[in-house]
C-alpha cells in the first residue's frame, strides 16, 4: 500500500520532470531542421562559433539546445550517407538518428542526473549529446563504461560524431603507459572504465614526482554508464594501490595444522548433533531437532547433513524458529551458552568467526588466555593506580602491555581468519585454484578476479587452507573508494535500465537524482511468475527441460546464472542433451559481446553471467518474433531485484516480443541465509505443492523480493558503514594531496619549504617555553641536532624571549642554507626542495595508511564495549593525523639539510627524468585486486619511480626489523627498546 502511495508520488514527480523537459525538445527538433540547409563544413563551423559564444560568457545551458541540435543533425546526415563506420574492426552501418526520448535522456544527463532508460533505448548515443555540450567547455569530458572494452568501441563508434564535429576523442586501456594516458585526457572527450580513472588519480596526486608524471586534467564532468554497476556494485571495493611490506605479521602456516584439528573436531560435534537431529525428528520432536541443527548452523554452516534437512520446508521451518528465539534480548545469555558448547562459532551473514572457551582450551592448553584480548584499559588502569611503580615504570609497564595486546590481537585474528577460510569459503563458490594460486570469483558477477586479493589477512589464510603458496602480504601506498573518487567531479551523471530501486542510496550518497525516460516504443515483455522448487536438483531438471522445450521450437534463449560454478553444471547437463550453446563468464569482453550480439538467433542458447556481454545489443533475426522473441531464464534470484530486472531487460528491447521467468529453489544461498522459508513452507503447503514439480504463484514472487530487499538493506549499510569510515580517510587525503600538488607545481618551493619549517620552529619553541623553567637547553639541542647551525644557548639567552628565540632560528635557518646551496645549479635545488618535501609527505603518510588500516582493526575488536568504534575511529584519526603533520614537518626540517649533501647524486638523478617520465615508470602495472570490504591493486615489482627517486634522500641504515640490536643500545632488541613496539623513534635518533 504504501509502496503503491510511494510510487504515485515517485510516478507524478517523474512525469513531471519529464513534462518540463519536453518544450525543449520541440525547441531543439526547430533548430535542428535549420541546421539541414547547411554545408557539412558549416555545421562543423558551429563548434568554433560555440566556443566563442562560451568565451563571450553564454552558458552551457543556453547553448543547449542548438549543441544537441547539431549532434541529432550530424547523425542524420551519417545515416543519409550510409556512413560506415570502423568498430573495433569491424565496419558498422550508421542509421541512427537521437529519438525525442533520447534528447529528453541526453538532457537528464546535462542536468547532472541519472536517466534510467531500458536496455536497448541506446544510451550510448544519449550519452553524445551532452557530452558534445559539455566538452565544449574544454574543461575534459569523462565517459565512464564497466569495461575497457567498451570503452573502446564506444570511443570508436560514439568518437564519430566527435571528430566530425572538430572535437578530439581518447580512450584509456589497460596497460598503456604514462604519456599515452596524458595524450587521452588531453582531448575534449575521454573514454574508460572507473578504475582506470580512479588509479590515475591515485597516482597522479599519491606518487607523481614531477607534474610531468600527472596524467589527468581535472574533474569536470563525468557521465558514467551501467551507473548501478559501478556506484553500488563496486562501491564496496576501494582502490588501493599497493606494495610490499616489509615485515610480514602473518603466522598462518604455523596455526595452519591446529586450526585443522580444531574443524575437525568442531565438525564431529555438529554431525553428531545433526545425527541427534535426526533421532528427535523421527520420534516426531522437531522443535528440539531445530535448536540441534540451529547449533549446527552456528558451529558449521555448509554442514552437509544440515544442508539436506534445510531441504525439508517442516525442518527448515524448525530451524529458523530456534534461531528466531536465541535472538529474543531475553535469550542471549542462552546463545552464548550455546556457542560455549562448541569450539567456535560462525556467523555466515556476518562472515565472522568467535572463539569459545572451549576452542581456546584446545588451541593451548596451557594457557587459554594465549587466546584471549587483554583487557587493556583495565590493566593501564591497574598501572597508573600502582603505587609502587615510578613514572617511568609505569611508563614501561603501559608500552609492555601495549605490546602484549599487540601481539595477542594479531594471533587471534590469524586463527579467526583461518576459520573463515575453512568454515565460510567454500572452493568453486567463492573462489578457485588455478596454478597453485587463489583466484577470488565475483560474487555478483561470476567474474574470475585474477589479481584482486581479499584484504587483512583472509587471502592469505585461504591459501595457507589449499595448501598454495601464500604471496606476500601487501602494504597500501594509496587508496580511494570509488564513491569518493567520483565525488570529485564538479559534475557527476549516469545512464542505466535499473536505478529505481536503488533511488534512496542515490540521492543519499551521491546528491544524484534518478529521472526514469519512457521507453521509444512500448515494452511488451512478458515476466511470469517465478517457478518455486525444493532443492536445486529438481530446478536444474526442470530447467533443462524448459530449454529443450523451446530450443526445439526454434526460440533463443538466454540463461542468467549467479556464478560461474552453476553455468557450469548448466552447460554439462546441457552436452548431456546434445543442445548446442554457448557459455559466457565476462572474462573474454570483445570475443564476448560478438557472441551474445548473436544470442536472438533461431536456436540460440546462451548462458551467461549477469555482467557478461552486458552493453551489447541483442538484436531478433528474421522469423524469431513470431516465436515469441528471446526468452530469458534466470537459474537463482540475485542478492538484488536490480540485478533480475538488468537481467530480464535483456530481452524485448525497442518494442520486440520477449518473455523471462525465475527458476528458483530453497537451496539457493539467498533463500538458504535470508528467505523466509517458514512463510514459503506454508504458503507452498497451503497452495497444495508436489514433490517434483515446481510450484507458481504471485504470493510466492513477493516472499522472495522480500528476501532481497533485507540483502539489498544490508548491502546498503555496509557501503554506508565503508563510507563512513572512509570519509574521515577522504579528509586526510584532501589535505595531504593538496600539500603536495602544490609543492609539486610550484615554480619556486623555496618559500613552502621555509613556511613549514618556520611552523615546525614555532611549534618547538613554544613546547620548549611552556615549560617551568624554561627548557632552553632543550631547544639548543634540538635546533643544533635538526640543522647545522651551531647555536649555544647564550645566543638565545642574549634574544630576550620566545618571541625572538623563533625570529633568532628562523634567520639562522635561512643563513645556513643559503650558504649551502649558494653553489649549486639553481634549478637543481628547487627539485631538490620539492624533493625534499614530497619525500617526507610520500614516506609517513603511507607509514599513516598503514597505521590507519591496523587502527580500523583495532578499533572493531574494541566494539566489544560500550562505545561506538565510529567516534573512537573518529577521535583517533583526528589525533593521529594531527601527529602525522608534525612529524612531516620535522622531516622536511631534517632532510633540507642533508640531502643537500647527496646533491650531486641528485643531478644525475634529475637528468634522467625525461626519458623515465615518458617511458611511464610509475606503477602502471597496478592490477585489481578485491577484498571482503576492500580493492586494492599491486604495484608490481613494489618499486616505483616514487621509491627510486626517494632512495638517495632516505635517512641511512636499514629499516629495522623487531629482532634487529637497537641501534642505541646493541644489547636491547629494537622491538624492546624505548619500551615501545617497533617505534621509530630510536630509529630517528640514530640517523
Ligand atoms: P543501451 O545501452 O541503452 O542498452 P545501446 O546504446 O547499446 O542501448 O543501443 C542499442 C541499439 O539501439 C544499438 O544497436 C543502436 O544502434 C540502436 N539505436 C540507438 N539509438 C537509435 C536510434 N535513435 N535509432 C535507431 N537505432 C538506434
Ligand atoms: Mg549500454
Amino acid at each position: 500500500m504504501i509502496g503503491w502511495v510511494l510510487k504515485k508520488i515517485l510516478g507524478t514527480q517523474n512525469q513531471r520532470e519529464v513534462r518540463r523537459l519536453t518544450p525543449l525538445v520541440g525547441e531543439i527538433n526547430r533548430q535542428e531542421e535549420a541546421l539541414r540547409t547547411l554545408s557539412f563544413d558549416e555545421l562543423r563551423g558551429k563548434t568554433s562559433a560555440f566556443r566563442e559564444r562560451l568565451a563571450k560568457g553564454e552558458t552551457l545551458d543556453q547553448l543547449l539546445p542548438e549543441a544537441f541540435a547539431v549532434v541529432k543533425n550530424c547523425c542524420r546526415r551519417f545515416t543519409e550517407e550510409k556512413r560506415k563506420i570502423k568498430v573495433r574492426g569491424q565496419e558498422i552501418l550508421w542509421e541512427m538518428i537521437p529519438f525525442d526520448v533520447q534528447l529528453i535522456g541526453g538532457m537528464v544527463l546535462h542536468s547532472g542526473k541519472i536517466a534510467e532508460m531500458a536496455t536497448g533505448e541506446g544510451k550510448t548515443l544519449v550519452a553524445t549529446l551532452p557530452t558534445y555540450l559539455n566538452a565544449l567547455s574544454g574543461k575534459g569530458v569523462h565517459v565512464v563504461t564497466v569495461n575497457d572494452y567498451l570503452a573502446a568501441r564506444d570511443a570508436d563508434w560514439m568518437g564519430e560524431v566527435y571528430r566530425e564535429l572538430g572535437l578530439t576523442v581518447g580512450c584509456l586501456q589497460h596497460g598503456q603507459t604514462q604519456s599515452e594516458r596524458r595524450a587521452q585526457y588531453a582531448c575534449d572527450i575521454t573514454y574508460g572504465t572507473s578504475s582506470e580513472f580512479g588509479f590515475d588519480y591515485l597516482r597522479d596526486n599519491g606518487m607523481a614526482t614531477t607534474p610531468e608524471d600527472q596524467v589527468q586534467r581535472g574533474h569536470f564532468y563525468s557521465i558514467i554508464d551501467e551507473v548501478d554497476s559501478i556506484l553500488i556494485d563496486e562501491a564496496r571495493t576501494p582502490l588501493i594501490i599497493s606494495g610490499p611490506v616489509t615485515v610480514s605479521t602473518h603466522q598462518f602456516d604455523k596455526y595452519k595444522s591446529v586450526v585443522e584439528s580444531l574443524v575437525r573436531k568442531q565438525n564431529g560435534l555438529c554431525t553428531d548433533w545433526a545425527n541427534q537431529a535426526k533421532a528427535k525428528i523421527e520420534a516426531g520432536d522437531l522443535q528440539g531437532a531445530g535448536r540441534l541443527l540451529y547449533k549446527v548452523k552456528l558451529g558449521s554452516p555448509r554442514n552437509k547433513l544440515l544442508l539436506k534437512f534445510q531441504e525439508d520446508p517442516g525442518t527448515r521451518r524448525a530451524i529458523d524458529d530456534a534461531e528466531l528465539e536465541m535472538y529474543q534480548d531475553t535469550r542471549r545469555t542462552e546463545l552464548y551458552k550455546t556457542k560455549e558448547e562448541m569450539y567456535f562459532s560462525i556467523d555466515e551473514r556476518n562472515s565472522e568467526a568467535d572463539l569459545s572457551e572451549m576452542g581456546r582450551n584446545f588451541l593451548n592448553p596451557n594457557d587459554p588466555h594465549f587466546f584471549l584480548v587483554p583487557d587493556l584499559i583495565t590493566k593501564n588502569h591497574d598501572i597508573e593506580t600502582n603505587a609502587s611503580l615510578g613514572a617511568e615504570e609505569k611508563l614501561k609497564a603501559k608500552a609492555a602491555a601495549q605490546a602484549d595486546y599487540e601481539e595477542a590481537s594479531q594471533r587471534i585474528h590469524n586463527i579467526s581468519q583461518l576459520l573463515r577460510a575453512s568454515c565460510v569459503f567454500e572452493k568453486d563458490v567463492h573462489y578457485v585454484v588455478q596454478e597453485n594460486k587463489v583466484i577470488i570469483v565475483d560474487e555478483y558477477t561470476g567474474r574470475l578476479m585474477p589479481g584482486r586479493r581479499w584484504s587483512d589477512g583472509l587471502h592469505q589464510a585461504v591459501e595457507a587452507k589449499e595448501g598454495v603458496q601464500i604471496d606476500r602480504e601487501t602494504q597500501t601506498l594509496a587508496t580511494i573508494t570509488i564513491q569518493n573518487y567520483f565525488r570529485l567531479y564538479e559534475k557527476l551523471a549516469g545512464m542505466t535500465g535499473t536505478a529505481e530501486t536503488e533511488a534512496n542510496e542515490f540521492k543519499d550518497i551521491y546528491r544524484l537524482g534518478v529521472v526514469v525516460i519512457p521507453t521509444n516504443r512500448n515494452c511488451i515483455r512478458k515476466d511470469a511468475d517465478d517457478l518455486i522448487f525444493k532443492t536445486r536438483r529438481e530446478k536444474l531438471n526442470a530447467l533443462i527441460e524448459e530449454i529443450k522445450k523451446r530450443n526445439a521450437a526454434g526460440q533463443p534463449m538466454l540463461v542468467g546464472t549467479a556464478s560461474v560454478e552453476s553455468s557450469e553444471i548448466i552447460s554439462r547437463m546441457l552436452r548431456r542433451e546434445n543442445i548446442p550453446h554457448s557459455v559466457l563468464n565476462a572474462k573474454q569482453h570483445q570475443l564476448e559481446a560478438e557472441i551474445v550480439a548473436r544470442a536472438g538467433e533461431r536456436g540460440a542458447v546462451m548462458i551467461a553471467t549477469n555482467m557478461a556481454g552486458r552493453g551489447t545489443d541483442i538484436k531478433l533475426s528474421p522469423g524469431v518474433a513470431e516465436l515469441g522473441g528471446l526468452h530469458v531464464v534466470g537459474t537463482e534470484r540475485h542478492e538484488s531485484r536490480r540485478i533480475d530486472r538488468q537481467l530480464r531487460g535483456r530481452c524485448a528491447r525497442q518494442g520486440d516480443p520477449g518473455s523471462s521467468q525465475f527458476f528458483i529453489s530453497f537451496e539457493d544461498d539467498l533463500m538458504r541465509n535470508f528467505g523466509d522459508s517458514r512463510r514459503i513452507a506454508g504458503l507452498m503447503t497451503k497452495l497444495g505443492m508436489e514433490d517434483n514439480e515446481g510450484l507458481q504463484h504471485p504470493w510466492l514472487n513477493r516472499s522472495v523480493e522480500t528476501a532481497q530487499k533485507r540483502v539489498e538493506q544490508r548491502n546498503y549499510q555496509v557501503r554506508k558503514h565503508t563510507l563512513q569510515y572512509d570519509d574521515v580517510m577522504n579528509q586526510q587525503r584532501t589535505v595531504i594531496y593538496a600539500w603536495r600538488t602544490d609543492i609539486l607545481n610550484s615554480t619556486d618551493p623555496r618559500p613552502e619549504v621555509f613556511e613549514t619549517v618556520d611552523e615546525r620552529i614555532a611549534a618547538e619553541v613554544e613546547a620548549r617555553a611552556g615549560t617551568d623553567p624554561v627548557d632552553l637547553e632543550g631547544l639548543v639541542h634540538w635546533a643544533n641536532s635538526a640543522m647545522p647551525l651551531g647555536l649555544q644557548k647564550e645566543d638565545f639567552q642574549k634574544a630576550g624571549g620566545k618571541e625572538e628565540w623563533a625570529k633568532l632560528l628562523k634567520a639562522k635557518v635561512r643563513e645556513a642554507y643559503e650558504v649551502k646551496v649558494k653553489f649549486e645549479n639553481p634549478e637543481a635545488v628547487k627539485a631538490l626542495e620539492r624533493y625534499v618535501v614530497l619525500g617526507a609527505i610520500d614516506r609517513l603518510w603511507q607509514e599513516h595508511l598503514y597505521a590507519m588500516d591496523g587502527l580500523r582493526t583495532s578499533i572493531n575488536l574494541r566494539a566489544y564495549g560500550q562505545k561506538d568504534p565510529l567516534i573512537e575511529y573518529k577521535n583517533e584519526a583526528y589525533g593521529m593525523f594531527g601527529e602525522l603533520m608534525g612529524r612531516i614537518k620535522e622531516e622536511v626540517v631534517h632532510n633540507l639539510f642533508r640531502s643537500a649533501s647527496s646533491l650531486s647524486a641528485f643531478e644525475s638523478f634529475l637528468s634522467a627524468l625525461p626519458q623515465r617520465a615518458g617511458r611511464g615508470e610509475l606503477p602502471m602495472e597496478a592490477t585489481a585486486q578485491s577484498t571482503e570490504g576492500s580493492m586494492s591493486m599491486q604495484a608490481e615489482g613494489g618499486t616505483s619511480m616514487v621509491e627510486e627517486a626517494l632512495a638517495p634522500m632516505k635517512r641511512q641504515g636499514p629499516k629495522l626489523g623487531r629482532n634487529d640490536p637497537c641501534p642505541l643500545d646493541p644489547n636491547k632488541k629494537f622491538k624492546n627498546c624505548c619500551g615501545a613496539t617497533g617505534s621509530k623513534s630510536c630509529f630517528k635518533v640514530s640517523a
